[in-house]
């Protein structure tokens, strides 16, 4: 077979060629992966700034090269919830439901983030039935406080009396307050059997004192009121802040209305 000369000069040429280009890859590759170091650092500043706008913008971009990733995945539809977008963080998580290869134990992390979406978006039936098909004893307090969340927010007092001795049982805790604020709302609701009950926890809160004594002095307070939880403002009184749903928050700001 006949070859001529120049056909090994080839050779090194070829070689010198491959050797530009897998460096070059791996130029690309580095600054592919500083990038996307990068990109981490700024989501976790954006995190910690609470600047969620700048934080969803970017995770959206990031997961485009971890479409797989459940964390980041879950971390998004957290993020939507808490930035008001319930719709989108619902199709995350119910879409993390049908990942393959998940564990149990996740699949009921992703049960508690999809009833807390079901709540943000009014939907409680919904997130209801996700509270039933929780399984593992971990997320057990967590559903129960849910359970207890949803049952104030439909005003379901009976219900919420039960909840709440199941917290208690399990964490070995008592809410008396939140008990004698329920006892309260039932009798307020006519269901008068609950005054007895009322009195047998022989109490000093006000609102107990006042719905014994048929007195409606506090609750007719004149004047602007704050939520010393979350400085939400009212022109009345209240007993549970509409706004961070906590009980006994209200403060007086002043007496005067003019
Ligand atoms: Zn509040």
């Amino acid at each position: 077979m006949y070859l001529e000369l120049w056909w090994f000069l080839t050779v090194p040429i070829f070689f010198v060629i491959g050797w530009v280009a897998s460096r070059w890859d791996r130029k690309k590759n580095r600054i592919r992966k500083q990038t996307k170091l990068k990109d981490l650092e700024k989501l976790v500043l954006f995190l910690t700034e609470g600047n969620q706008n700048d934080a969803i913008e970017l995770l959206q971009n990031i997961i485009k090269d971890y479409e797989r990733s459940f964390y980041l995945q879950k971390a998004l539809g957290i993020l939507f919830r808490r930035h008001g977008l319930y719709d989108r963080a619902l199709e995350i998580h119910a879409a993390l439901l049908s990942m393959r290869r998940v564990e149990s134990t996740f699949l009921d992390s992703i049960l508690i983030d999809l009833v807390k979406d079901y709540i943000g978006a009014g939907l409680y039936d919904k997130a209801y039935q996700a509270l039933e098909l929780i399984e593992h004893e971990t997320y057990y307090p967590q559903a129960l406080e849910l359970r207890l969340k949803i049952n104030q927010r439909l005003k379901q007092w009976e219900p919420a009396l039960k909840t709440l001795k199941d917290l208690e049982s399990y964490c070995g805790k008592e809410y008396e307050n939140l008990r004698i604020h329920f006892f309260c709302e039932l009798i307020e609701n006519g269901e008068t059997e609950y005054k007895k009950k009322l009195k047998e926890k022989n109490t000093d809160h006000r609102r107990a004192k006042e719905l014994l004594s048929n007195k409606n002095e506090i609750s007719f307070e004149p004047g602007y009121f704050i939520c010393n939880f979350c400085a939400a403002k009212f022109d009345y009184f209240f007993w549970k802040c509409q706004l961070c749903e906590t009980w006994d928050s209200c403060e007086r700001l002043s007496y005067d209305k003019s």
